[in-house]
């Protein structure tokens, strides 16, 4: 006889992976007594600039105060509107309420999962003044067009790529180029600094209007003095925070090209004409753009599918974490109340329903792939032939 085999560990939905270099970093950062913003912002500041090609770039405590100074630092405010997707993390649209404007979402492209950029010019009216398109999951909205489409109508751009940190378009990396580039650190983004973010402007007053934004408007006049002429935040970046963003940003490319491999390995168990036969919806097979900040699904739909949250249910008891990224903006309570409804973005709607998140993350294993995706499979599998 055999001993039953112990039970697999538990695979978490995603999880940073931090370095011992950075975690002594953290140390002397917190032994220097300087431990707020200071030389470590700065020199993250250096290098997340030299990455993206020598844009000005200035980091904050989120990847959503990052938009609400774009957004300020264009103008936009009461009376203007501006064009966004309804399937983000709600943060994307909260922006825009934030400063006073009035979001318009137009629907997806339930391919890409992206904003439809057909949908976009008959979306625009007098009062729009900028578009803040999504990368999910990684995958790119097709900047080319976005931008032809912004330049033919004088909009500005907020790419909210909080979740393309190592996507790249036409080989350059997302923020390379473009107009208001806002990225995320938060933990289960590709890098992380813990919280935090960045913002990549155009010039430098741009650059000192961020600044000015980033805290209460201040700024310093000679030895003794300071003066303070907008209305600013208090979204600075610890210097702890960024020397973990720092340590992170080492590992930039190895992430990145680990979790391309890892997807992968999702296809091939997946993308076959069994699993297709179940109704499952896998993401564009994009291995040249995306950087894989998650692997999505759609469950098959109908009446007599299983429900989403028992997908969920069962993936956990086979000790799987997954997740839902994300219900419809428009449908949550506070939007409702604004005045959208069910049925406003149909595709949106359906995707949002069906999508779920699987593990992919950096430490992950060939194994651990081969274990979700078989989980899976089994449960839709049980539940067509009953
Ligand atoms: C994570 C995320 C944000 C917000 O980032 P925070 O750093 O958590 O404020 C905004 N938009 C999208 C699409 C995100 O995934």
């Amino acid at each position: 006889m055999t001993a039953p085999a112990a039970p697999l560990p538990f695979l978490p939905l995603t999880r940073p992976t931090i370095d011992d270099e950075t975690i002594a970093g953290v140390a002397e950062v917190l032994r220097s007594g300087w431990i707020t913003s200071g030389p470590q912002v700065k020199a993250f500041e250096a290098k997340l600039s030299e990455y993206f090609g020598g844009r000005p770039v200035r980091v904050f405590n989120s990847g959503t105060c990052t938009m609400e100074v774009a957004l300020r630092i264009a103008g936009v405010g009461p009376g203007d509107e501006v064009i966004t997707t309804p399937l983000s993390w709600v943060a994307t649209s909260n922006v825009i309420l934030e400063v006073g404007a009035k979001p318009v979402f137009v629907d997806i492209d339930p391919v890409t999962r992206n904003l439809d950029l057909n949908l976009i010019e008959a979306a625009i009216t007098p009062a729009t003044r900028a578009i803040i398109p999504v990368d999910l999951a990684g995958l790119p909205v097709d900047r080319d067009r976005l931008y032809a489409i912004a330049k033919k109508h004088r909009l500005r751009v907020v790419e909210d790529a909080a979740q393309s940190f190592g996507s790249l378009w036409r080989g350059r990396p997302i923020g390379a180029s473009g107009d208001f580039v806002s990225f995320s650190f938060h933990p289960n983004k590709n890098i992380t600094s813990i919280e935090g973010g960045c913002l990549v402007l155009n010039d430098d007053r741009e650059a000192k209007l961020a600044e000015q934004y980033r805290l209460q408007g201040v700024v310093r006049t000679g030895f003794d003095g300071i003066e303070v002429e907008v209305l600013g935040g208090k979204f600075n970046l610890t210097d702890v925070a960024a020397r973990v963003g720092l340590g992170q940003l080492a590992h930039l490319d190895e992430f990145t090209a680990r979790r391309r491999e890892l997807a992968r390995a999702y296809f091939e168990r997946l993308d076959t004409p069994a699993v297709r036969a179940l109704g499952l919806g896998l993401p564009v097979a994009d291995f040249e753009t995306s950087n894989w900040h998650m692997f999505q699904v759609v469950l098959p739909a109908g009446p007599g599918a299983l429900k989403r949250a028992e997908v969920m249910a069962r993936l956990q008891a086979a000790g799987i974490g997954s997740g839902v990224h994300y219900p419809a903006i428009h449908l949550y309570a506070l939007y409702r109340r604004l005045g959208w409804k069910d049925g406003d973005f149909p595709r949106a709607e359906e995707t949002c329903r069906n999508i779920l998140t699987l593990p992919l993350f950096p430490a992950m294993t060939h194994a651990d792939v081969a274990r979700v995706a078989d989980a899976l499979v089994s449960i839709l599998q049980a539940h067509s032939q009953p």
